[in-house]
């Protein structure tokens, strides 16, 4: 492990004022950036089933609303921490402004292993979080949704309790909800399914033959599942794959189809066998021998200790901050193109703000046109990224915070600036 410990925010800091930099803005053009615009930390205690009392902790910060309201997901996690939520609250400002949807950037969460609660403790810990977040979110002010370990059952609850507090139901103050009760078709697979999209554009770009190319996916959540079997069904190799116990590899391609089915049925991928499947680490995954690596699990995973045996060409960065500044150096040195999660991932947020533009509107729309419109702004954001990285000889991710800060930025001065009421 390195010496020094990894904080996201610190990672997120030293990106930003790289590419403002490389901008030609000052500190004063984009300090505001550099700090939430508000942070809230909350205690949820609730009742447990054995009648004792716990205390959870919850946070939600908003990072940016120069662009219009704040958006971002809520996470479910043991190691969820003030600084986890502040980073990944600005990667969603940033994630919004690179592929241009109105929105600012948000993030919440709860230090919480919510594999060890029962669901009914589940429904009492959310429904309880909701109303400690209250006052700061709503249609206009901050939206919710899916992220690590909740789902569209958990929106679900958080819509519930909101709509109790307003006397009516508000289906727009979360997304990524069932679609029932006013979800998005299209809006579970869009992050798997942008992955892909960007995938491919990656691999048309730098010559890749998609037909020979191995992809290696580390986690098989909703992001990294979706896009495995996305990519299976148009005929690709998916050579590994891994959960948090660990990974399977066949350089002849694994069966997807299988694999889900087997996780879906509550198993874990230490426990999987099939002819030709050979068990790996973590590890292993990230540095094995493949043409595209996909992170699609936590933070911190390419990082210094292993980024010098990577041996894929091309990384497609599925979670949110995957690979520490350090590792990036490295793998620039190994002219390894990466392509960033601000960009990478951003279909499951353009879904969410196609189901918001919905929900304000009471329109539904079918999946066909879901897909075409992340499509087209997907591949809009690409090109746009991709021009300005040649342009100016920067790195795909230099260039996609470049755009993603000048966006913020011109909103902010248009705005009248940060003390133009003071
Ligand atoms: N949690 C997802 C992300 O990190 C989706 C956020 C959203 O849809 O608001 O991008």
């Amino acid at each position: 492990m390195s010496e020094k410990k990894y904080n996201p925010y610190e990672n997120m800091l030293a990106v930003l004022k790289q590419s403002a930099e490389a901008l030609g803005l000052a500190y004063e053009d984009y300090v505001t950036l550099c700090y939430p615009e508000r942070e809230l930390k909350v205690s949820i205690p609730i009742k447990m089933d054995d009648g004792s009392i716990q205390v959870f902790e919850g946070y939600r910060v908003q990072h940016s609303s120069a662009r219009g309201p704040c958006k971002g997901g809520i996470r479910y996690h043991q190691n969820a921490n003030m600084d986890e939520v502040k980073a990944l609250a600005a990667w969603m400002s940033f994630k919004c402004a690179v592929v241009n949807i109105p929105y600012g950037g948000a993030k919440g969460g709860i230090k919480v292993d919510p594999s060890k609660l029962s669901r009914d403790e589940l429904i009492r810990l959310t429904r309880r979080y909701t109303t400690r977040i209250l006052p700061i979110i709503g249609p206009d002010k901050d939206i919710p949704a899916p992220d690590v370990n909740t789902n569209g059952e958990v929106m679900a609850w958080i819509m519930d309790t909101y709509s109790m507090f307003q006397g009516h139901c508000v289906p727009g103050v979360v997304t990524g909800k069932p679609v029932e009760i006013g979800g998005s078709v299209g809006r579970v697979e869009a992050t798997g399914r942008g992955v892909t999209i960007i995938t491919y554009e990656c691999l048309k770009t730098y010559g890749m033959d998609k037909s020979t190319a191995a992809i290696a996916i580390q986690g098989m959540g909703n992001v990294g599942g979706t896009a495995a079997e996305i990519f299976y069904e148009n005929g690709q190799k998916v050579v590994a794959v891994s959960d948090y116990t660990g990974g399977l590899y066949s350089k002849d391609g694994l069966n997807i189809p299988a694999i889900r089915k087997f996780i879906a049925a509550g198993n874990t991928l230490d426990q999987y066998t099939e002819d030709g499947v050979k068990h790996i680490t973590n590890d292993e995954l990230i540095t094995c021998k493949c043409d595209v690596l996909i992170p699609a699990a936590l933070e911190n995973q390419i990082t210094e200790d292993n980024a010098d045996r990577i041996q894929a060409k091309l990384i497609i960065e599925a979670a949110n901050g995957p690979t520490t500044v350090g590792a990036d150096e490295i793998l620039n040195k190994k002219n390894i193109i990466l392509c960033p999660d601000i960009l990478s991932n951003a279909g499951g947020v353009v879904v969410s703000y196609f189901e918001w533009v919905q929900n304000i509107q009471n329109l539904t729309w079918d999946l066909d046109e879901v897909n075409k419109m992340l499509n087209k702004i997907m591949l809009k954001a690409y090109k746009e990224v991709l021009d300005l990285s040649k342009e100016k000889q920067v790195t795909l991710r230099m260039a996609a915070y470049m755009v993603a800060i000048r966006r913020i930025t011109t909103a902010g001065k248009l705005r009248g600036g940060p003390i133009s009421m003071g």
